[in-house]
């Protein structure tokens, strides 16, 4: 099958479109032929290598996909050949103490797939082969790629806002990165509980799109002051919640923007990990500083009935074909993507 891969870190230049071995399913898991998967930053990071993190090469990224069952093994039952499926990322051994209280993400044998995983193991190929416990079916109002853009993005931001956050209607969110891939779920989500979304991007064609989304208010970074605004908007009282996870750029001005007593929300740092925080602020003003990675599989269920309704939208950049992978992720590394890129094999 062809595959998008590369064996050690590097630019764009070391992904190769080539000829591997079709995955064979292990006693518990599934093999898809793949419709379409999605791009991630996670597939950036893979790629660029992260400091005290094992890259397993040769590496296939892709931690989105959707697809049809084409060969399962011999202890699977609940999935079956020629079941429309898409893929839930977060790889945990299933029976620990953690992942039996839901916290799958703390299991010692937490992976997320086409991350953490391989050699070869990820949604960029023809074919891909995940645990079975790891499918869960495609909804029938969603196409393959819509199906293949929204499981990572939109259960990460689901932990966040609504598990981590809490978020609750009336509640001011500050969202950075308003139209990238989280971004786009984030409005959605916040304007589902009746919150009012704070959008913040880079241009006007984002925040037009983040308008479109749910968007109360828009902010662009490059002209405008966003504390200032911030405090505008809210009277004064400042944002209930700030979803970060743009990293050290933007750290102090979330710090800022933030109400006394109110919850910054974390899963990332684009920009970088190192962030100046005075601690006064946690007791002072008693804020919370929340980190969240991932979610369990139950919050992905969840969150995918208001995809079902209609509720919460998938939205998409482009669909490119998989041999451009490598532009696909210079598109993201330039912050020109609004909303997801899809990938379709041949
Ligand atoms: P995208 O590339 O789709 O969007 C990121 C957005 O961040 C861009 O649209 C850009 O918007 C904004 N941005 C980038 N750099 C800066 C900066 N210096 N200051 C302000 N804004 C900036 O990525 P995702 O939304 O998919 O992911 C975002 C981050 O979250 C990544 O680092 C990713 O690894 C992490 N992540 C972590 C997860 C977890 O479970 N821990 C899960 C998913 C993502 P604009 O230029 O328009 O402002």
């Amino acid at each position: 099958m062809k595959a998008i891969v590369f064996e050690r870190n590097g630019g764009l230049e070391v992904l190769q479109y080539k000829d591997i071995a079709e995955p064979r399913p292990g006693p518990n898991e599934v093999v898809l032929k793949v419709k379409a998967s999605a791009c991630n930053f996670n597939d950036i990071w893979a790629r660029r290598g992260l400091p005290g993190m094992k890259i397993i090469m040769p590496h296939i990224s892709g931690s989105d996909a959707a697809g049809v069952v084409v060969d399962r093994g011999s202890e699977v039952q609940d999935v079956a050949i020629g079941d429309e499926v898409m893929v839930h990322c977060g790889i945990a051994c299933r029976h620990c103490y953690y992942c039996t209280r839901g916290e799958e993400f703390f299991c010692h044998e937490f992976k997320i797939w086409g991350f953490q995983t391989g050699p070869l193991d990820g949604a960029h190929g023809e074919y891909c082969k995940v645990p079975a416990v790891n499918v869960l079916a495609k909804p029938k109002n969603l196409g393959w790629g819509e199906a293949a853009s929204m499981p990572l993005v939109l259960l990460t931001v689901w932990r966040m806002l609504v598990s981590r956050a809490k978020v609750q209607a009336g509640d001011f969110v500050l969202i950075w990165g308003a139209g990238g891939g989280l971004g786009v779920m984030a409005i959605q989500i916040a304007k589902l509980f009746n919150a009012r979304p704070i959008a913040v991007a880079s241009s006007d064609e984002k925040l037009e799109l983040a308008r479109k989304l749910g968007a109360e208010f828009t902010l662009n970074r490059k002209r405008d002051d966003i504390f200032a605004e911030v405090r505008r908007i809210t009277d004064g009282r400042r944002a209930d919640i700030v979803l970060e996870h743009t990293g050290a750029d933007t750290w102090p001005l979330s710090m800022q923007c933030l109400k006394w007593g109110g919850a910054i929300v974390t899963c990332g740092a684009t920009s970088g990990f190192d962030a100046h925080m005075d601690i006064r602020l946690l007791w002072n003003k008693q804020q919370n500083y929340l980190g969240s990675h991932l979610g369990n599989k139950g919050e992905l269920i969840e969150a995918m009935r208001f995809v079902e309704r209609g509720l919460i939208k998938p939205v998409i950049d482009r669909t490119m074909a998989l041999k451009d992978l490598g532009r696909a992720q210079d598109l993201m590394e330039t912050n020109a993507v609004a909303g997801k890129i899809v990938m379709l094999p041949a």
